[in-house]
């Protein structure tokens, strides 16, 4: 954990409506308040919930708010889409981009990720571009070819200014929701290979993800190219969330 201010984002995909939320906030920012200030920290609710985060989150700006998405285009004839302009007014600091859920799903494909880069990029706020193999890929023995692919099919094209300000986070589809976490040292070896891949991402943050707790966040974040977490059911309940940073900070 060495490159830049550590990072750790709350993924609650499906869950919490805006009083939910409220409530997990009033319960967090306390516990967030106690972590050493230099962490970054951000939740990332749905879409129906960000005005109410924004409003609970605004007293304090102690943690930052991450959307799950967005759309690649500006405005118009997009039914069901949000727009990074509709994002910016809630200060949303970051976008999670890629999420295996996302790519399984909705069959995002690396272009269509990439274009969300770019039109989240051009609105000033932070991609956090998620890439992983799946179980059958890994047993094969093509998971960082895999991984480099994803990278290199969404962000390939990024100048290196831009490359230089992604978030990546590697989250092998295999570890995440089945409380099968992947070793630290493969997710080390992942890491590494991703910061290699192009010299823009030299210093950028790199999270893991997949069945993050309290209890294994310490031995990811010692790693030397993992520099915090994406964090799915572990961030759902505020002690939780704020003892798997705290842990894994004070490691
Ligand atoms: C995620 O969805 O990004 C994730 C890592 O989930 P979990 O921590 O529940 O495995």
């Amino acid at each position: 954990m060495s490159h830049g201010a550590p990072l750790f984002v709350g993924n609650w995909k499906m869950n919490k409506n805006a009083s939910q939320t409220r409530s997990f906030i009033e319960a967090f920012v306390p516990l967030a308040d106690a972590i050493p200030p230099h962490i970054r920290i951000a939740i990332a609710p749905p879409f129906t919930a960000l005005g109410s985060a924004a409003a609970a989150l605004s007293p304090s700006r102690r943690v930052a708010l991450a959307a799950q998405n967005v759309s690649e285009f500006p405005e118009g004839a997009y039914t069901g889409e949000i727009a990074v302009s509709m994002l910016a007014e809630f200060d949303v600091a970051y976008v999670i981009l890629g999420h295996s859920e996302r790519r399984l799903y909705q069959r995002e494909s690396d272009a269509e990720i990439g274009a969300k880069v770019r039109a989240t990029l051009a609105a000033g706020m932070t991609p956090i571009l998620a890439v992983g193999e799946s179980l059958a890929v890994r047993e094969e023995g093509h998971a960082v070819a895999h991984v480099l692919a994803q990278i290199d099919g969404a962000v390939g094209a990024l100048d290196d200014e831009s490359a230089a300000q992604l978030v990546i986070a590697y989250e092998p589809v295999w570890a995440i929701g089945t409380g099968k976490n992947c070793d630290c040292e493969r997710a080390q070896e992942m890491a590494l290979a991703i910061r290699q891949r192009r010299s823009a991402f030299a210093e950028i943050p790199i999270l893991y993800g997949g069945s993050m707790k309290p209890e294994n966040a310490a031995a990811y974040v010692r790693m030397p190219d993992i520099d915090g977490g994406l964090v799915g059911g572990a961030s759902l309940d505020p002690r939780s969330f704020a003892d798997l940073i705290a842990g894994a900070v004070a490691a």
